[in-house]
């Protein structure tokens, strides 16, 4: 009985042509070849599988008997001998009567939103989450404690297979435990499971995108059974922040400056994600202007890099100017005229320059 299916052996499909298969050869053979990796044991067995496989699936007749006897074929051409038959029936039947199939627990989803606080340093979360945990009082096994299990009489409790098999050497019976349950566990009524609420606790690294996921291998529901845990896939929800929207590594936020900070210059204070800081405004600063921090960004997922704070800075117009201020403000006009407003002053000498035939009548 070959040791292990001649197709994948070759790392080729069911239904390869000879060309393909000659192709998958040559390459393998050539890779494996004893003359290439001397004294490579695991090389020179991969090297026998490669020929017994060829040998076989390159000679039609033969391809056509392995594909109609699958496991059970013998490249001596003899019958199947009684133990490759018992190893065949009992893989066979186990897979028919659903012994162990270890099934993996189910994947689980968190939505998680973080603050872009959060998101600039890197947080441990705790979630709470309903999750099927491994009962404690049977260990998963699903086997009342003390009169729940019984030595395995087909192997002997000793978990290896009655017969001698190559594909696998686990006692099929008991799944290579060495005993079978004769009662079920009184804490999860067999299933080796429980609904319970956890707390488990997920490392968000710094620099998460919204809408990203992570995965915690192993953190979802456990298996019934004894088969694998599943994952948790959290779901990062990265909150609206009041003062900074987000572009790639850059943060952007938009500062009103009084108009006489921008003619005169000033100290502003501007927040940082991590409180905040004064940039020097210098006179004569246009609306509009953009200041960059750099380095006062987010960082990047996984990298090295960190992004910028863009502070746009806008000049706010007064409003609502009491007597006072609007008195103070007619006082100012005389004395800024077009010397002091340049872009204004050329707007205004191109507008005298023209003929006055295109105006509204
Ligand atoms: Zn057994
Ligand atoms: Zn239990």
């Amino acid at each position: 009985m070959p040791a292990r299916d001649y197709y994948s052996v070759l790392g080729v499909k069911r239904d390869a042509s000879p060309e393909e298969l000659k192709r998958a050869y040559r390459t393998l053979a050539l890779q494996f070849h004893p003359d290439r990796k001397p004294g490579d044991e695991a090389a020179a067995q991969r090297f026998r599988e490669l020929s017994e496989a060829w040998a076989v699936l390159s000679d039609p007749e033969q391809r056509g008997r392995y594909d109609s006897l699958g496991p059970l074929f013998r490249p001596d051409g003899r019958p199947p001998s009684q133990d490759d038959l018992n190893a065949y029936l009992a893989d066979t039947f186990s897979s028919l009567f659903g012994r162990k199939r270890k099934v993996r627990g189910d994947d689980l989803r968190y939505t998680l939103t973080l603050s872009l606080e959060e998101v600039a340093a890197g947080c441990v979360r705790e979630v709470r989450l309903r999750r099927r945990s491994r009962c404690a009082r049977c260990e998963g096994t699903g086997a009342e404690e003390r009169d729940g299990r019984s030595p395995c009489a087909p192997c002997k409790g000793t978990g290896r297979s009655p017969t001698r098999r190559l594909l696998r050497s686990d006692c099929p019976h008991c799944d290579g435990r060495g005993w079978q349950k004769i009662k079920d566990c009184r804490s999860c009524s067999g299933s080796g499971v429980l609904d319970d609420e956890a707390t488990l606790k997920v490392r968000v690294p710094a620099g998460v995108a919204n809408g990203q996921k992570l995965k915690l291998k192993g953190k979802g529901d456990e298996a019934t059974d004894g088969g694998p845990p599943g994952d948790l896939v959290v779901l990062l929800q990265v909150d609206e922040h009041p003062l900074f929207r987000r572009r790639g590594l850059d943060l952007l936020c938009e500062a009103p400056l009084y108009f006489t900070e921008a003619a005169l210059g000033a100290e502003l204070r501007v927040p940082t994600l991590d409180g905040h800081t004064t940039i020097k405004i210098p006179p004569g600063t246009p609306s509009g202007r953009i200041f960059k921090l750099s380095g006062r960004g987010l960082p990047e997922a996984g990298g090295k890099e960190v992004g910028d704070l863009q502070v746009k800075v806008l000049v706010e117009v007064p409003t609502e100017l009491d007597a006072a201020a609007r008195a103070a403000l007619q006082a100012l006009r005389p004395a800024l005229d077009g010397r002091h407003h340049p872009a204004r002053k050329q707007w205004d000498d191109a507008l005298t320059s023209r003929p006055r035939k295109g105006d509204l009548p």
